[in-house]
């Protein structure tokens, strides 16, 4: 009888003590400051916190913000400060990271709720503390094969123990040639502080993270006489075509398949020294949905979903747009195909399912691959950058087809034409007329259907028409 008041009051005396103290401990929790535009919602699900929690968290009944107030995230015991959403970017790894925010690795994990630090691809939203009492750590310095932590030291200006500190090494002599540290931002030295190795003063990727059928644009700078490569493993696997972009800095476009699964895929990048040895560098990457919807089912003649009859034309089609000439002939934004400019039949990236009219043929699943145009037959068609006529033939499912190649593995293609006025060979500028609108080729109308290709992939042509790629 006794033991068990005794427990009924034990359990009213938790109940009693915990309920204030757990209020403290939340108060204290670590702070958002609101930007403007944000929403609780967004707060909610940015930090993955049950919305109900943050509301109460905050003592906030009707769930509106003002821009610049401090919300304290529940959940994070443990965790304090100020924290923000970062998109992480190429080159981030945890390490790098944890030694330019000077957070400790198991604060990031927590924050991220990350499991293992190949978790950490790049495009994803991150949470990181700021902690506004910690000089800013900018300058990225590499170890030179054969210096110790003291001969870097001297170089930067700073002491053995700030280094050691700064990069969070357990004693002053656990770092290896090679290693990427920092060292207190000096400046104009305009380092970034990445994870790359030595090879690589820096690399982006943007706009990340990536979309389905978006360019993606990756700079590199390289501090050697290094040859650069890389590759980006999607829907398969595309070698990039870097060229020249200013003194020891390269540039490469690829496309992202409309068809690449949303998920993470790894953009790898490699430096070849005069000697033969590599330094390589690989990272995750976010790819995700564009969002396209699916097409009414469309039926056609039989000949054009026959393999044995198209495989040809797409092998021609491959083999034309497979050869990155080294010269840019574009310049800015493209110029516009149509005379109906705004006006499009079918956009870029919707599904579609081709079936045979007599269905003789089994159901072909795809995606649409460029843009189709209003306006019918007879009406011009204009090149939408200069370039070079590399492909004007009359094919099965393009019917009467011009590419244009522009340089850089650049290339944009004009379908079921009714008329053709160039020839493989022929040198063309922006805007020149190069043909008609006609119904040639697997079409249910007649309709210019516009294609941009960047290195091996059908890409978003709107996107090439409202900006300038470089
Ligand atoms: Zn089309």
């Amino acid at each position: 009888m006794f033991k068990r008041f005794f427990l009924i009051f034990l359990a009213i005396s938790l109940l009693f003590s915990t309920s204030p103290a757990h209020a403290q401990e939340t108060e204290e929790g670590p702070t958002y400051i609101v930007q403007a535009g944000d929403t609780l919602w967004d707060i909610a699900s940015r930090f993955n916190v049950n919305l109900d929690d943050l509301m109460v968290a905050n003592n906030l009944e009707d769930g509106n913000l003002v821009v610049g107030q401090e919300v304290v995230i529940p959940g994070l015991e443990g965790v304090s400060g100020v924290l923000r959403t970062e998109t992480v970017p190429y080159g981030d790894n945890l390490r790098s990271l944890q030694r330019r925010t000077q957070a400790p690795q198991s604060v990031l994990r927590k924050l991220n709720r990350l499991v293992s630090p190949t978790e950490l691809y790049a495009g994803v939203s991150l949470i990181v503390p700021i902690d506004t009492e910690l000089p800013t750590l900018a300058a990225k310095v590499s170890l030179h094969e054969g210096d110790t932590l003291l001969e870097e030291a001297v170089r930067q200006n700073s002491d053995i123990w700030t280094l050691s500190e700064i990069n969070s090494l357990g004693n002053t002599s656990t770092a290896l040639p090679g290693e990427v540290l920092y060292a207190p931002a000096d400046e104009g030295t305009g380092n970034n502080a990445n994870g790359l190795p030595a090879a690589f003063t820096s690399a982006t990727v943007s706009t990340l993270p990536l979309v389905q059928g978006s360019t993606a644009v990756i700079r590199v700078s390289v501090s050697q006489d290094v040859v650069l490569s890389g590759a980006l493993t999607s829907n398969k696997e595309y070698s990039l075509q870097f060229f020249p972009d200013g003194e020891n800095s390269f540039v490469a476009l690829q496309g992202v398949h409309a068809m690449t699964e949303p998920g993470a895929y790894p953009l790898r990048l490699e430096a070849t020294y005069p000697d033969g040895s590599v330094e390589s560098y690989e990272q995750m990457v976010l790819v995700t949905s564009g969002g396209y919807p699916n097409d009414p089912l469309l039926i056609v003649p039989p000949a054009t979903l026959d393999a044995s009859i198209t495989q040809e034309e797409q092998d021609d089609l491959i083999a034309t747009i497979s050869v990155a000439s080294p010269e840019q002939l574009w310049a800015g934004a493209f110029t516009n195909p149509s005379v109906y400019e705004d006006c499009f039949t079918s956009r870029y990236g919707s599904r579609r399912e081709y079936r045979a009219d007599d269905g003789s043929v089994d159901p072909y699943f795809s995606f649409h691959s460029g843009l189709d145009f209003c306006g019918g037959t007879g009406l011009q068609i204009d090149a939408a950058a200069n370039g070079i006529v590399v492909f004007a033939e009359n094919t099965i499912v393009r019917g009467n087809a011009t590419i244009i190649d522009h340089g850089r593995g650049i290339f944009t293609g004009y379908w079921h034409q009714s008329e053709s006025y160039v020839q493989t060979g022929d040198t063309v500028e922006a805007g020149q007329v190069i043909g008609l609108v006609g119904a040639s080729g697997r079409v249910t109308g007649a309709h210019l259907h516009w294609e941009v290709w960047v290195n091996q992939v059908q890409v978003n042509p709107m996107i090439w028409l409202e900006r300038s790629f470089p």
